[in-house]
């Protein structure tokens, strides 16, 4: 059955989500009429809207907020920009949201945003009019107690700072908690850039731990080398893990004896690619991904374990830095490999967990310590992981139904503690 299935409703990230959803609510044997309510979103939001281009000519954008759930707090997830958005997908991420904060315990709901353009081809000027046109479009919807975006896809500090202030002229005051993953000097916190990469390498210590692995010398495949995946690799490489093999999107690096992350990092700033790096083997980045290692962290985009390659993955154990980084059928295949999976929705929770820290400063109008964030997030992840493992061995289930079953059941018995407004 699982190869039949194309390739196209596969890697649908909403078909992905929905897979896993029903299957961990039959296993929890979820109220029928909750299952009702969890299983589509609760608002979603599309705008269209114009913009003045740099040479005079308006240019209409599409838009997206969706609001999955916002059952255990305000809504909060990124807003991407890309050519090939579509609602199928930020519905799919705005519902992933719902179960990671849940997964972690946070007091949020789930939420995406999203704009279909091609950020690449666009100059600062004409993204500064757009996001803040975006954002005058869904402000009605967002807030520090309704909805609190963040960066994800092509958004970064700057495009923070811009919801932040047209949000803030809207309201007549400055309204730093609206979004979160801004700039240090107007509301950021301390350690939220690299908290990812943290979290990830809490998950991969105390799956070393659980499975009685040791971690000098454990070799990690990273794929992707951007802001999870870099910061993942750096923090292990200085835990005394063997990162030996790096995957990007133009090509791949592979070193038995480990690959030095700090030379690496200096060289791809300096060159702008990871291509070209001396004390490495240039090795094409699909067979980087099936060398055999200890743990294989996916860490790049959606969609790249599938039934296509996942029956020649050799790792033995899966952290998932990405979101939607395997696919449902691709799960089956791993699963009858007994490869040890840290779902994303636990595996990189360590951003949405740092989000969270940002919204609590931003809110006491107290910032703390980079030591103090970092110890608050890892104490989170490890009891996250616990929970998560702990599930997973009382209902026999794999760490990924388990991840989602908590969550299911955390949020459906929030639904019906506050009973259904009428
Ligand atoms: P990024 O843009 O900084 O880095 C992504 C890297 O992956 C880039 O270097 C890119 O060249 C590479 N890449 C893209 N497609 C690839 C492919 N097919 N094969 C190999 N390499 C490829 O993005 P990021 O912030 O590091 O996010 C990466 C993933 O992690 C995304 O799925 C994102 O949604 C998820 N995520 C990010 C955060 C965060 O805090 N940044 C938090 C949770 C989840």
């Amino acid at each position: 059955m699982a190869t039949t299935i194309s390739l196209e409703h596969e890697i649908n990230p909403w078909e992905a989500q929905s897979a896993r959803f029903d299957f961990a609510a039959r296993k929890l044997n979820l109220d029928p009429n909750i299952w009702k309510v969890l299983n589509s979103p609760s608002r979603e939001i599309i705008v269209h809207f114009p913009v003045v281009m740099d040479d005079g000519r308006i240019e209409l954008f599409t838009g997206y907020r969706v609001q999955h759930s916002i059952a255990r707090g305000p809504g909060k997830g990124g807003i991407r920009y890309a050519p090939d958005v579509t609602l199928d997908e930020v519905r799919a991420l705005a519902s992933w949201m719902t179960w990671k904060c849940a997964v972690v315990n946070i007091p949020f709901g789930g939420a995406k945003g999203g704009v279909i353009c091609n950020p690449k081809q666009m100059s600062q000027g004409e993204l500064e009019r757009m996001t803040r046109r975006y954002t005058s479009e869904i402000i009605e919807f967002i807030g520090p107690e309704k909805d609190v975006p963040a960066p994800d896809m092509n958004t970064n500090e700057q495009t923070m700072a811009w919801i932040m202030d047209t949000y803030s002229m809207h309201m007549g005051h400055t309204v730093t908690s609206v979004v979160t993953g801004k700039p240090l000097n107007i509301g950021g916190s301390r350690g939220r850039k690299e908290a990812t990469g943290r979290g990830i390498k809490v998950i991969c210590d105390q799956s070393l731990n659980y499975l009685h692995m040791p971690q000098q010398g454990c070799r990690v495949i990273v794929q992707g080398f951007g802001n999870v995946g870099s910061n993942a690799a750096r923090l292990l490489h200085d835990a005394g893990y063997k990162v030996i093999g790096i995957a990007e999107y133009d090509g791949g690096l592979f070193n038995p004896a480990g690959i030095d992350i700090h030379q690496l990092l200096e060289f791809k700033d300096r060159n702008g690619s990871i291509l070209g790096f001396p004390n490495a083997e240039a090795v094409p980045s699909d067979e980087v991904m099936v060398s055999e290692c200890d743990i294989l962290i996916p860490a790049a985009t959606e969609n790249v374990i599938t039934s296509r390659n996942a029956d020649r993955i050799q790792a033995r154990i899966i952290v998932e830095g990405a979101n939607g980084p395997t696919t449902a059928v691709a799960d089956e295949i791993l699963a009858e490999k007994r490869i040890f999976v840290m779902p994303d929705i636990l595996a990189n929770s360590g951003g949405v967990t740092a989000s969270y820290f940002e919204w609590v400063q931003d809110r006491m109008g107290y910032f703390w310590r980079e030591a103090d964030v970092i110890e608050r997030l890892e104490n989170i992840m490890k009891d996250s992981f616990d929970d998560v493992v702990r599930y997973a061995e009382a209902h026999g289930v794999n760490n990924r139904i388990a991840a989602y079953m908590l969550a299911i059941d955390r949020v459906a018995f929030t639904i019906k503690q506050r009973g259904i407004y009428a």
